[in-house]
């Protein structure tokens, strides 16, 4: 069983800074339990779905962006008990570890060193994480070193395509993934550069020689937020005959044997 659960379905400035929807990244419980882009809010949502960091085995995060990393420092002292215990994988892109022109490292070394394996994803590389295995991939966006990736599971594949803009390789890079998790932060008729809209989404799945059994609509920006996301879904599903969902905080993902179920955490209260 794959279970993919959703800490956010947000993305960008103002999506990020409003909160209108919540920005924590998703988790993936395969072989591992990997955590995926903890943006703001990736503790307190974990939280709020009783997923505790102190489970956690890897981190994945695609790049610098602080709605995709703000809140990586406190998930690694999650995953390390508190910095305790040296424990743990961080994958992450060069600008996430090294820091770029314009950004500082968004992790400490303080941080990197309570890890058991620290590494800057490049695309093509490989990592086996437990029974499973990541294969990182490129993407075309202002931080020029975000990455995604393809994880092999024991269920078949689940890729990821973080923030980027449209190019030809896309389709190759993920044809035959069972399950695909895109960015696709602009409706119908917006392009800005460096992301996917829903045209993109489309050719992307037109053109799939083997398309997913779910296509997953995140880190939603505030012109997708205000243009009904739930309508551009139906819409690449209709055109493209692909599942098509929006993401959203709470949102399960179950994978196992034929079936790819969905279901709706209830969060838990807290005083
Ligand atoms: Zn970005």
């Amino acid at each position: 069983m794959v279970e993919i659960t959703f800490l956010g379905s947000g993305g960008g400035r103002f999506i990020t800074i409003t909160q209108m929807r919540s920005t924590g990244g998703f988790l993936i419980n395969s072989s591992v339990r990997l955590y995926v882009d903890p943006g703001p809010g990736a503790l307190v949502r974990s939280w709020r779905y009783k997923l505790d960091p102190r489970k956690l085995d890897a981190i994945f995060v695609s790049h610098r962006h602080v709605d995709h990393c703000s809140d990586l420092e406190v998930m690694v002292e999650g995953m390390t008990i508190g910095v305790t215990k040296k424990r743990g994988v961080l994958i992450a892109s060069k600008s996430v570890i090294e820091g770029d022109e314009t950004h500082t490292p968004a992790v400490s070394k303080y941080h990197t060193d309570s890890l058991e394996e620290v590494h800057v994803a490049n695309p093509g590389d490989r990592f086996v994480l437990g029974e499973d295995e990541l294969i990182i991939t490129p993407s075309i966006h202002s931080d020029p070193t975000t990455v995604g990736f393809r994880m092999r599971t024991a269920e078949g594949d689940i890729s990821y395509i973080p923030d980027t803009e449209y190019f030809e390789g896309l389709k190759e890079l993920h044809d035959g993934a069972r399950i695909v998790i895109a960015s696709v932060t602009r409706p119908q008729d917006m392009k800005i550069p460096y992301h996917l809209t829903t045209e993109d989404a489309v050719y992307f799945l037109r053109g799939l020689k083997k398309k997913p059994e779910l296509f997953v609509m995140n880190h939603v920006g505030m012109k997708m937020h205000f243009a009904n996301p739930h309508k551009e879904a139906k819409f690449i599903e209709n055109v493209t005959g692909v599942k098509t969902i929006v993401a959203k905080e709470g949102l399960k993902v179950m994978v196992h044997g034929d079936e790819v179920a969905l279901r709706t955490l209830r969060p838990v209260r807290f005083v």
